[in-house]
């Protein structure tokens, strides 16, 4: 038995990076950046108006109110055609570029204009600069506009579009494949006969993998047979990048997936006996040149859903170039008790944990712990991580990963 340290680093240790790609700006959202992004354009790219209002030399309204001869109109996208003197005036609209001799505008709701549109007046003292927008005030040409390692969000989108860029360089996202194994294994619908239940893994997974934005193919249920997993997992490592099964590496008599797992990574993989609960048996190797990763987990749902925290999301945050791989780790205070006994592992408890007004993050109801209670631990918002000991009494701390934003229901809902 290891510790679950030894594990993930042996995992990490394992890991070759994908090759960074160039992905149209459409698609960039989400991914992560795997160079910086320099500026070529300056933004904004010229002296224009923040207001629709008269563009004019705040020189001449030192005595306002005063009138001002109006020369013409410039829109958004035109250019005046002609130069502005002292004493003149031209109308001009929010973006358009501001007329050579001028340096202010007054807004239109500060002016009176006459019938005739000749003249204007203007109420008050404009100041050199007003309502200006200068070029290269947003950006200026090669300053880092992102850093690499960083997730593309959509105003990011928005500042690489207002350069002109049409494709970003980027991490790829990994495309994982889902496996289940077991001969009890059925699908939705048809009743189930004697003895069966319904593959719950997969469908689990492959909704875990979405909701952290990866891609996903579906390698459907593999009977407890090696020649069927040895296809199915080879089938897997040949159309994606990493490929995660479920059961068949505990030591019954027909758990087949770790030996298969270890002949198809021809030896670059290890069966461990990780020191947490629930999750402890584990495989992982890495099959062909391009060193695709294979999880071998444990096949308990709750068990799963536990080796897809601490082994399979943080290698694709890894892979997809994150300098985060893991969740967001914080200390909450206990507002109930959680028991457990003394084992030597450290048990990942499923919670509900809420940032009170304190400040403080407090969990108000830990599930019933059992690796095939799923339904217990199903709308919890954070793992607990609690180390070997007789448990962790109200008022005391624990560290916590927080796996959602909000807690949907209570941990503990039967
Ligand atoms: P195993 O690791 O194959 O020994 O499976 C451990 C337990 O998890 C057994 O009770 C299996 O029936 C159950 N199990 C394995 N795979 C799945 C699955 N895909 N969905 C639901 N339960 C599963
Ligand atoms: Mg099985």
């Amino acid at each position: 038995v290891i510790p679950l340290g030894e594990a993930q680093d042996y995992v990490r240790s394992m890991l070759v990076p994908l090759h960074p790609v160039e992905v149209p700006l459409e698609e960039a959202l989400g991914c992560v950046t795997s160079e910086s992004v320099i500026a070529r354009e300056l933004v904004p790219g010229f002296d224009n108006s923040s207001m629709d209002g008269y563009a004019l030399q705040a020189a001449d309204t030192v005595i306002a109110p005063v009138k001002l001869r109006v020369i013409g109109t410039i829109l958004a996208g035109d250019i005046a055609s002609s130069r502005l003197s002292s004493g003149e005036a031209m109308r001009i609209m929010t973006g358009a570029p501001l007329p050579a001799g001028a340096d202010s505008v007054c807004m239109i709701e500060e002016t009176s204009d006459d019938e005739s549109g000749h003249t204007v007046v203007i109420r008050r003292a404009v100041t050199a600069g007003e309502n200006v927008r200068r070029p290269g005030e947003d950006v200026v040409i090669d300053q880092i506009l992102i850093e690499p390692g960083v997730e593309l969000v959509g105003a990011q989108i928005g500042v690489l579009a207002s350069q002109g860029f049409e494709s970003v360089r980027v991490h790829p996202r990994p495309r994982v494949g889902v496996l289940s194994t077991g001969n009890e294994l059925s699908g939705p619908g048809a009743t189930l006969e004697p003895g069966k239940i319904r593959d719950t893994n997969r469908p689990m997974l492959l909704a875990l993998l979405r909701e952290s934005g990866f891609a996903v193919c579906d390698l459907g249920i593999s009977r407890d047979d090696p020649v069927s997993i040895a296809e199915a997992l080879q089938r897997g490592v040949d159309t994606c990048d990493v490929v995660v099964s479920t059961g068949g590496v505990s030591v019954g008599d027909v758990d087949y997936v770790k030996t298969v797992l270890a002949d198809i990574c021809d030896g670059q993989a290890r069966w461990m006996q990780v020191a947490i609960r629930p999750g402890k048996p584990f495989a992982f190797g890495v099959a062909g040149s391009k060193k695709k990763p294979i999880f071998g987990l444990a096949g308990n749902p709750v068990s799963t859903r536990i080796g897809f925290e601490m082994f399979v999301r943080p290698t694709l945050q890894y892979l997809s170039g994150y300098q985060e791989f893991e969740r967001t780790r914080v200390n909450m205070t206990l507002d109930c008790p959680i028991n457990r006994s003394r084992d030597g592992k450290l048990h990942l408890v499923h919670v509900t944990g809420r940032l009170h007004d304190d400040g403080q993050w407090h969990i108000e109801s830990a599930a019933r712990q059992g690796s095939h209670l799923l339904n217990a631990v199903a709308g919890a918002n954070a793992l607990a991580l609690v180390p070997d000991g007789e448990g962790i009494e109200i008022g005391e701390t624990v560290s916590a990963l927080l796996l959602h934003d909000t807690a949907s229901s209570p941990a503990s809902g039967r």
